[in-house]
């Protein structure tokens, strides 16, 4: 008896521990502005930065300048500002979405993205090892893309939504042959938790990109648009999925 009360105390110790643990991690996460932020105001756009004002204002002219532009290529009608938070350090900018625990794992790729409709960013200014300044200011209109996308479907694939992403911002992988295998159809439905990292493993980047522009060049642009609202293949190009998919693969053997 005394044993098991024993143990149910290390129980529920541990367990407080671990509840304290996963509560401490999402601290960064609750606010995205710091009281120190400065902030660059436009028409669709709203840049907040730390420090670096000079990378800011350069991503905030690029942003201004583009939004409208993506704005209508997706459809969003009415006149969304979407607000975007600079972090000098990328660690600190990976801590805003996943917490404490994203800066921990290494990932020196990961300079940008979208919480809903906002974006936070890398500054370009502190742009880490696999990025260079002007990779990541670009990266900002991938990111812009993110937002719009949920304003338009919260239940829009990671494949689709890095896609768009991609292809509308213009981050061109180049000749798709010289990167690994095709993904396969199971893996361009990737989603969890891990989506990101098994993207990324598989040249999700790339390859979506790809097959948007092969969706672009062999359908049409508002078909794309289409589907992106509803997750239809069928309605949209009159084929399903897993043929969609196959004529991907055959325009990239051709
Ligand atoms: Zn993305």
């Amino acid at each position: 008896m005394r044993t098991v009360k024993i143990l149910c105390k290390i129980f529920l110790g541990l367990f407080a521990v671990l509840v304290l643990a996963v509560l401490v991690n999402f601290i960064p996460t609750i606010r995205l502005a710091g009281k120190n932020m400065s902030v660059f105001v436009g028409d669709r756009v709203k840049v907040y930065y730390e420090t670096e004002k000079e990378a800011a204002r350069e991503v905030f002219d690029l942003a201004e300048k583009r939004a409208h532009e993506l704005a209508e290529r997706l459809g969003v009608a009415e006149k969304r500002i979407i607000h975007i938070y600079i972090y000098d350090s990328q660690k600190k900018m990976q801590t805003k979405k996943y917490g404490y625990i994203a800066a921990l794992l290494g990932l020196d790729w990961y300079i940008g993205d979208n919480i809903g409709d906002n974006v936070i960013l890398t500054s370009p200014a502190g742009h880490g090892t696999q990025h260079d300044y002007e990779s990541v200011k670009n990266a900002v209109l991938h990111e812009i893309v993110h937002a719009y996308n949920y304003i338009i479907n919260r239940d829009m694939t990671y494949w689709l939504d890095n896609g768009v992403a991609g292809y509308l911002s213009g981050q061109n992988p180049g000749d798709i042959k010289a990167y690994g295998p095709v993904p396969t159809l199971e893996q361009t439905r990737v989603k969890g938790l891990l989506a990101p990292v098994k993207f990324t493993k598989f040249n999700g980047y790339a390859y979506s990109y790809n097959y948007i522009e092969y969706l672009d060049k062999t359908y049409s642009w508002d078909k794309i648009r289409q589907l992106i609202r509803t997750g239809d293949f069928k309605s949209a190009f009159g084929a399903g999925e897993e043929e969609i998919y196959q004529g991907w693969v055959e325009y990239i053997n051709r």
